[in-house]
């Protein structure tokens, strides 16, 4: 059994997007570049003018100046060289992902509240009172923001309101705007990219930082990166992601997202019909336009991956985590959602490329089995 005439249906491109033709042929041709891009012969010339070219192309997607482009592994690299830096406080929600969430330790940071729609809830006193109370030590503090949750694929759009701090670094978590809307542009000290959600390689990203900004380096070693991050630039992988930048902007601007945007509501609207209790999350805010995120209480999202698997489709359980593990979505809970219903969550992502007739068939394998888990538990 398998998804759509023999071929499976790829549904999970908040997880990762296919490689880009133009970042696959980017890459081939750099492997054969000899030199090291710090070196100053021409070997080193033509290593370097990749990593220059690659440097305009994804300012120009997030909306930068080149030089604010630092190169790293990902966006959780980039995270790290942030929230890294020993003893912090932070600014932040439930809906982080795990790259920020996992560096906040201790009750005496500052936690905002989620809407029950998923937006954050920014009470501009209870932030400022934050801020002045770190005035007060010699502590570093850092507000996270995140623009586009991975999960619901709800927007919160107002982070530049944090851009008043005088004590507290601000550090936007875009990754899943890039390439997919068009750029809120880089209000906060530090942004987060990651190219393979937009069809560049895995393990290439970069850490925007505001040319303002007194960064203090994290890793030890060469004067790469301008001094901000050591070690020789991953030179294939980036002329990937500035490939897969341009073609993304490209992409965008010829307004390719309204296809998946389209689809995803037929996909809701189809599901819904089929199955009443069906809850899904987000719909009273802004979202990306390729996301839904929805549950069944009751049928575990796990499930529900391995049985659409199984069938040939590739979805992510809500709360997916790296190790391939689902647990109950800590996103979904401080939504205000009970653990049965958040434990039983999945997340359908599509993308340009998404067909009408794949989604109609993840819809009706998916009703399939809804039927048979009512059957079952009635
Ligand atoms: N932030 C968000 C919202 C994400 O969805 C992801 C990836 O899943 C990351 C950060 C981490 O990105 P990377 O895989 O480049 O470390």
């Amino acid at each position: 059994m398998t998804g759509l005439d023999g071929k499976r249906v790829y549904l999970d491109w908040n997880a990762t997007a296919p490689l880009r033709p133009e970042a696959r042929a980017a890459m081939l041709e750099a492997i054969d570049v000899l030199g090291n891009p710090s070196s100053v012969h021409a070997e080193g010339r033509a290593a370097k003018r990749i990593l220059n070219r690659a440097r305009s192309q994804v300012a120009a997607l997030v909306g930068c100046d080149p030089a604010e482009v630092v190169f790293t592994s990902g966006a959780t690299e980039a995270a790290g060289h942030v929230c890294g830096r020993g003893f912090m406080k932070f600014l932040h929600s439930e809906a982080e992902h795990d790259c920020l969430a996992q560096h906040v330790t201790g009750s005496k940071n500052l936690l905002l509240r989620l809407s029950q729609a998923g937006e954050r809830i920014l009470d501009p006193d209870h932030v400022s009172a934050f801020d002045a109370k770190l005035g007060a030590t010699s502590l570093a503090g850092v507000a996270f923001w995140t623009t586009a949750h991975n999960e619901t694929g709800v927007l919160n759009s107002r982070g530049s309101a944090l851009g008043d701090l005088q004590h507290c670094e601000t550090v936007e978590d875009a990754v899943q705007i890039f390439g997919k809307m068009p750029s809120p542009g880089c209000w906060a000290d530090y942004t987060l990219v990651s190219a393979h959600k937009f069809g560049g390689p895995k393990g290439a990203g970069a850490l925007i930082v505001r040319q303002d900004v007194a960064f203090r380096r994290f890793l030890r070693g060469g004067g790469q990166e301008q001094g901000r991050r050591a070690g020789t630039e991953n030179v294939i992988g980036i002329a990937g992601f500035g490939a897969a930048a341009e073609a993304a902007r490209r992409d965008l601007e010829a307004g390719v997202w309204e296809d998946a945007e389209r689809l995803r509501d037929i996909l809701e609207c189809t599901l819904a019909e089929t199955a009443p209790d069906l809850i899904i999350f987000g719909t009273d805010a802004p979202r990306l336009p390729n996301t839904s995120c929805f549950a069944v209480p009751g049928w575990k999202g796990e499930t529900q991956v391995m049985q659409m698997d199984l069938a040939g489709f590739a979805i992510s359980a809500g709360s997916a985590c790296s190790s391939g593990k689902v647990g109950t979505s800590r996103v979904l809970r401080a939504m205000g959602y009970d653990e049965t219903t958040a434990s039983s969550a999945i997340r359908v992502s599509l993308g340009p490329t998404t067909g009408e007739a794949e989604v109609l068939a993840f819809a009706d394998r998916w009703t399939d089995h809804y039927t048979r888990f009512r059957t079952k538990a009635a």
